[in-house]
This record gives structure tokens, sequence and C-alpha cells, in this order.
């Protein structure tokens, strides 16, 4: 049997606004899923929820900027982030992991020709998890004798013009 938080998206409208998150929210939710709060880690968390899927490089120039962090912290943290299921960690054709700052299941639309994914709105997206077959799924966890914790998909296209 899928459990249906495990795609269920239900919960995504209330924080698709994800962005701007103040200190005592962040502390928060590092404190609810039992990581310490450095310095350090809100900056990171904070900067990670204002950007749009950045790769590690691209968090650690923006989080220099206000303050000292290594390369290491940073995948680090993020590592920690990914494991306590607050960020999720996107891997991209090239090789190169994204992180995206909303730890609820959601999709993603990679831009074609661009190293650029974006947040397909939670309404829309969560249709299409919600339409997967359950049946069928069940039949992938009984053939291949595994368990399904989540699903990710990944849509792709280009902007339109005109
Ligand atoms: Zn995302």
């Amino acid at each position: 049997m899928v459990s249906s938080d495990s795609r269920s998206t239900g919960d995504v409208a209330s924080h698709q606004s994800y962005g701007q998150m103040g200190p005592e929210e962040t502390r928060a939710i590092l404190r609810s899923v039992g990581l310490r709060c450095t310095p350090q880690r809100l900056a990171i968390y904070q900067t990670l929820r204002r950007s749009s899927h950045p790769t590690a490089e691209e968090l650690h120039a923006t989080v220099t900027e206000g303050m000292p962090v290594s390369l290491a912290t940073v995948y680090n943290t993020l590592d920690a982030f990914c494991s306590a299921g607050i960020i999720l960690r996107l891997p991209s054709r090239s090789g190169v992991c994204r992180y995206c700052g909303e730890g609820k299941a959601h999709l993603h639309l990679r831009l074609e020709g661009k190293d650029e994914l974006l947040d397909v709105p939670a309404d829309l997206g969560g249709r299409i998890l919600d339409s997967l077959p359950a049946d069928v799924l069940e039949s992938i966890e009984s053939r291949m004798g595994i368990k399904i914790k989540g699903i990710d998909i990944q849509l792709s296209g280009t902007r339109q013009h005109g």
C-alpha cells in the first residue's frame, strides 16, 4: 500500500510562498528536526529559501557575502538538511546537484538548454501526483519487492514566446 503522504502535495500550498523566513521561524524548523542552530546553519537555510534551486557552490557564494563559511560546511549542512527532510536534493543531468528549500514533495520543470529548475505550482503538481494510479504503484511495489517512499517527476520544457 502506498501511503498517501508520500505523494500527496496537499501541504505544499501553504509553503508555496516560501522565501523570506525570520530567524525565529528558521530556528523552530531546525529544532523540530533535532538540528542545532548555528549561525552558519541559519544563514544557509535562509539563503536557500530565498534562492531558486542553487547548486552548493552558488549557495556558498551567496552565504559568504554575509559570513565566512567553508564550502565543506555548506555541503555538510545541506546533507544534514536533506537527511532531516527539510530541503530537497535535485540531481540534474549535468551531474551537479541543485537544492530546493521546500522539503515537501513538489514537481520541478527543467528549462531546456538552461541549467535552471522551476517549481511547478503546487496545486497543479499535486493534481498530477494525485492522479497516479494507486493500483499500478502497488503492483510496482509487489512485483519489485520494494516500498515506494516518494515520487520524483521532473518536467522539461521551454518558455513560450509571443
Ligand atoms: Zn523546488
